[in-house]
């Protein structure tokens, strides 16, 4: 039974439509249901902007199989979690291992009971759900919400050999908070940790491009993946974070450097390749950070 208002969606496949009247009158109620009668229709919707929770899958159709639509979907980064069950009327247990082995997370023979098919679902929807929420949770900071730490580590790889392979600059912001000790000093720690949930959404509500990853890199540091992004353009980014902070007007008396909470930025930019490191990158920035915090703070400076 669902217990959020949005239901979960599946999708159909069966080359026959009794069969796909039937699944559909048994799970209508709880799921939001979409059909296909063949193999090619079905990886359409499964590689679409919208994809199934989870799919339904004949093995026999005419053109490609329910075997191949499985093995398709599994390899593809995109689709690979969406669990696939089988329900078909192949019943020999080599076609039940065939399934399984690519990749299928279930088995319903035919004919089937439609409660066992109501059971099956309703698990690997559950299932499939928690397992979102948990990456999901351990992928965010638990105070600000905006990515952590970890999936910083993860996304400065993948950013970075994808510029590898493309010969593309890579740029990357590090964020600094001016005097957040004193803020904290001067309003108590819960003040600070408000002012950190509201810089960070600020900064995040910056973020434009899809590719781009703001993560919290730190207590009061903040750092920003720019895939594709010249040093201008980081620029650019650095400048709207600098005046929407400003703009923010989060008072900070004991700041020798504005009378509001401001930030400091350390901007750098490479083109990436396999004899250099994310870390080099990371560092470079640093000492970008470190150059705007010597030279005044509020501002930023490029490596
Ligand atoms: P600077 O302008 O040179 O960056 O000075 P600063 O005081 O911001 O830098 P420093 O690194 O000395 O202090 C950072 C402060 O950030 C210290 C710490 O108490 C605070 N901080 C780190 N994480 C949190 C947090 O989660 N909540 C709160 N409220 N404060 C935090
Ligand atoms: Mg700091
Ligand atoms: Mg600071």
């Amino acid at each position: 039974m669902e217990t959020n208002c949005i239901k979960s969606s599946i999708l159909i496949v069966d080359d026959e439509p009794y069969n796909l009247k039937i699944l559909n009158e048994l799970l209508r109620t709880d799921y939001s249901i979409r059909v296909a009668t063949n193999g090619e229709r079905a990886l359409e919707i499964v590689m679409s902007d919208n994809p199934p929770d989870l799919v339904l899958l004949d093995v026999i159709m005419p053109g490609i199989d329910g075997y191949e639509v499985c093995q398709r979907l599994k390899a593809d980064t995109n689709t690979h979690d969406i669990p696939v069950i089988f329900i078909t009327s192949k019943t020999d247990e080599r076609d039940e291992i065939r399934g399984f082995e690519t990749g299928a997370v279930d088995y319903v023979t035919k004919p089937f009971r439609p409660i066992v098919v109501q059971a099956r679902v309703r698990t690997h929807i559950d299932l499939k759900r928690k397992s979102k929420l948990l990456e999901n949770q351990s992928l965010r900071d638990g105070l600000t919400g905006v990515s952590n730490r970890r999936r910083f580590n993860e996304y400065i790889e993948i950013a970075w050999n994808c510029a590898c392979r493309d010969s593309s600059p890579l740029s990357i912001i590090i964020i600094d908070i001016d005097h957040f000790k004193l803020y904290n000093d001067t309003y108590g720690h819960q003040e600070g940790d408000s002012c950190l949930i509201t810089v960070a959404n600020t900064l995040e509500s910056l973020i434009r491009r899809k590719i781009d990853l703001l993560a919290r890199y730190g207590g009061e540091e903040f750092c920003c993946i720019l895939p594709k992004t010249e040093s201008d353009g980081a620029c650019n980014v650095a400048l709207q974070f600098q005046n929407k902070i400003i703009d923010l007007k989060i008072p900070h008396i004991a700041s020798s450097t504005h009378s509001c909470v401001s930030i400091s930025q350390g901007v750098a930019t490479v083109v990436p390749s396999q004899d250099s490191s994310p870390e080099e990158l990371i560092k470079m920035a640093d000492e970008a950070l470190y150059k705007a915090k010597n030279s005044g703070r509020n501002r930023f400076c490029t490596y």
